[in-house]
């Protein structure tokens, strides 16, 4: 053992790699693994990622080749939430064929599979699907077909926008239902969480659950706690991001009793300044008042994230124990809607 501060932390040398360890009470508690590989080899599951945010420059200028890399990468900076937003519709605008999507699907799941994520629940922004008047028919059977040739097991969830009405989302609703028996296991509701309250659109997640979907919201990630209550009430069964629980005492109690995970996503937060600087990011303070918490990425090229390096992050800047970053990848598959451990590695 080498021990750098004897007081506070030690660089212990085990078989497998180095652990930095806080010392204790002559105990040795685990805080983070410096070798990559514990992070690494860890089974993963990933439970918020948006097809179209997951799209690399590169691979735009493939789908897009009018573009240039310059214009591209320009477009991938943004200041807030709403000119991310802007940013996630230009790329969606640029998926022009079932066959972009495919192209997608296959790079998200080569990197996840690189990740060693064993399940992905994929968020497809059907809302705009619908909205740019594609067949989204022909566009789910090419991402099915394109998810099939991956070692990753895939589900998908069929997200509306908000900010457009009830109506665009219901019909959304009604096409995911359709594909209820096809690799479509939830409902979800996104966009500008600030332009449409979850309340209403009551009716329309009712109409997803009453057809056999599972039902997801983002929450809490842009406005308030009274948002993630509003998607409670609408039957969420998890909450995406859900941060500003944390403003509210009977609200992280409730989720906490409840099992209602939150779908973190730490670089997603930072880099939408959502939080005020990533030391104010509460998940080390919901996680140990015992909310379930499942690590995600959310748009990994634009926000310059990896899942591996959401773990990290909740390892190095959170102090999240060996332990308990093994209990949050089990999150991702306990609170997955499809997974079934046998059916693919
Ligand atoms: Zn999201």
């Amino acid at each position: 053992m080498r021990t750098e501060d004897s007081k506070r932390v030690a660089v212990v040398a085990m078989n497998d790699g180095f652990y930095v360890t806080r010392v204790d009470g002559g105990g040795h508690e685990v805080i983070m693994a410096t070798m990559p590989d514990f992070i690494h080899d860890l089974s993963k599951a990933e439970l918020h990622v948006h097809l179209e945010g997951s799209i690399e420059p590169a691979t735009l200028l493939e789908i897009a080749p009018a573009l240039s890399i310059e214009e591209i990468t320009a477009r991938y900076r943004y200041d807030g939430f709403i000119e991310f937003l802007k940013a996630f519709g230009w790329v969606a605008m640029h998926l022009s064929t079932p066959r972009h999507y495919a192209i997608a699907t296959r790079r998200l799941l080569a990197r996840l599979a690189q990740q060693n994520v064993r399940y992905a629940e994929i968020t497809l922004s059907a809302g705009v699907v619908l909205r740019k008047g594609q067949d989204l028919d022909a566009i789910h059977q090419a991402v099915r077909e394109a998810a099939s040739e991956s070692p990753v097991r895939t589900a998908w969830i069929w997200d509306a926008v908000r900010q457009w009405g009830a109506e665009p989302a219901r019909r959304v609703a009604e096409a995911a239902v359709s594909h209820r028996e096809d690799g479509v296991v939830a409902f979800g509701l996104g966009g500008d969480e600030a332009g449409g309250q979850a309340r209403d659109f009551g009716s329309v997640f009712r109409c997803a659950k009453d057809g056999g979907l599972h039902l997801v919201c983002h929450a809490g990630e842009v406005t308030d706690a009274e948002s993630v209550w509003q998607a409670l009430e609408c039957g969420a069964e998890r909450i995406g991001h859900g941060i500003r629980a944390i403003d509210d005492d009977a609200l992280v109690r409730h989720l906490a009793e409840r099992e209602i995970p939150l779908e973190v996503s730490i670089s997603s937060n930072v880099c939408l300044r959502n939080v005020t600087s990533l030391e104010h990011h509460p998940v080390r303070r919901l996680y140990d008042a015992g909310v379930p918490i499942v690590l995600n990425t959310d748009d990994p090229p634009m926000f310059q994230s990896t899942l591996e390096g959401e773990y990290r992050i909740a390892a190095d800047a959170f102090g999240f124990t060996e332990a308990e970053l093994r209990a949050v990848a089990r999150n991702g598959f306990q609170y997955a809607f499809a997974w079934q451990p046998d059916s693919k590695p």
